[in-house]
């Protein structure tokens, strides 16, 4: 499938993990991919790597929470590309801890990456998105936005990212914007494994915890996130705003 031919994608936290997986996703089907990343080094590795294989992509190193460096980003990619007519708020951290133990540090780091940083990029995409008249923003919620412990912070901004991810939806719908969320469980990637790093619980045990848990008998990998990000962000999608779309395995309430 070729669905996003001339199409124009930006995908922050694009150098590992689901990210990664979604940039792929997106080349793959023919789209130009701008990655945006802390991670210069692996966001620039991963665009060599794609431009090898004859796919238009460039890298961009960006703190999504640096209002500065993501206008400036959001300039540099309309400059090179011409338009932009996707958006994937993907960037996140986890800085998991018991309510009584979370500093103000732990907090600030994860509302920030994910609220402000999807409020900044959104901002920047929809200036182009809204003259162009079409566009698709899709936003990286989380199964623990219904409540997971030791993430109160997290909770907090995953939830968050739902209720702006509505507002959104209805603020830009009229400029043929549509604005969706994917809702992942457990997935496998770097952010799951430091997790179970900086808590002492065995990865394997966590893994089989969750597939004890879930109905779909396995954990997740970055491509079940990458095709629902995809399937939102194409034109079979055009009738759908404002939802949220849980890939996590398992029956969510
Ligand atoms: P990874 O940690 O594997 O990748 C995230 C990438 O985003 C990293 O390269 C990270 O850099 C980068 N990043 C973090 N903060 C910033 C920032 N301020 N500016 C630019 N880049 C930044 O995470 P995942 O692939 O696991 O997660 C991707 C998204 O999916 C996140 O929003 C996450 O919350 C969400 N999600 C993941 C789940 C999972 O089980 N994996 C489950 C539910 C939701 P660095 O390594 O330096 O931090």
């Amino acid at each position: 499938m070729q669905r996003f031919s001339n199409k124009v994608v930006v995908v922050t936290g694009g150098a590992q993990g689901i990210g990664e997986a979604t940039v792929k996703r997106f080349v793959k089907e023919g789209a130009q991919v701008a990655i945006i990343d802390y991670q210069d080094e692996m966001a620039q590795n991963l665009a060599n790597k794609l431009r090898k294989e004859g796919k238009v992509t460039e890298s961009y190193q960006c703190d999504v929470t640096n209002s500065e460096e993501v206008v400036q980003c959001f300039k540099e990619i309309h400059y090179k590309f011409g338009r932009i007519d996707v958006l994937v708020n993907n960037a996140g951290v986890t800085r998991d801890n018991l309510l009584f133990k979370m500093n103000e540090n732990e907090w600030e780091i994860v509302i920030d990456t994910h609220l402000k940083g999807s409020f900044l990029c959104s901002r920047e995409a929809q200036k182009y998105m809204v003259k162009q008249k079409s566009g698709k923003i899709v936003m990286l919620s989380s199964r623990s936005a219904l409540g997971k412990r030791g993430q109160t912070n997290y909770a907090a901004a995953k939830a968050g990212i739902q209720g702006m991810t509505k507002t959104m939806a209805i603020e830009l719908g009229p400029y043929g914007i549509n604005v969706n969320a994917v809702a992942p469980g457990f997935i496998e990637t770097e952010m799951t494994k430091s997790i179970a790093e900086r808590t002492g619980v065995s990865y394997e045990d966590i893994k089989e915890n969750v597939i004890k848990s879930n109905a779909i008998k396995r954990v997740g990998e970055p491509q079940d996130v990458a095709s629902i990000i995809a399937f939102l962000a194409s034109e079979e999608a055009s009738y759908v705003t404002g939802q949220v779309i849980y890939v996590a395995g398992n029956v969510t309430n």
